[in-house]
């Protein structure tokens, strides 16, 4: 006789392996990212409404480009902006 799963695979796992980040249901926050190259080192540009600019490749424009974070990663890129300003 074949054993038989009592265990249900949850649906995440048969669809890739990987858990959905909603099951975290933790805070998310929103940083500007420069939509050239990518880079974090997105800031508003003083004096100028509304205007960005991008502390690496020089980019300035109204419209950067927005990424989601979680809060550790939000914590990581918190530490990396606060290295720069040191
Ligand atoms: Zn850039």
């Amino acid at each position: 006789m074949p054993k038989k799963s009592k265990i249900q695979t949850p649906d995440w796992i048969l669809k890739g392996g990987k858990q959905p980040k909603e099951e975290k249901k933790g805070k998310t926050f929103k940083v500007k990212k420069c939509p050239k190259c990518g880079g974090d080192k997105v800031s508003v540009v003083i004096g100028e409404v509304g205007l960005w600019e991008c502390k690496k490749c020089k980019w300035k424009g109204k419209t950067p480009s927005e990424e989601e974070l979680d809060e550790e990663e939000f914590m990581e890129y918190l530490d990396k902006i606060g290295e720069e300003v040191a």
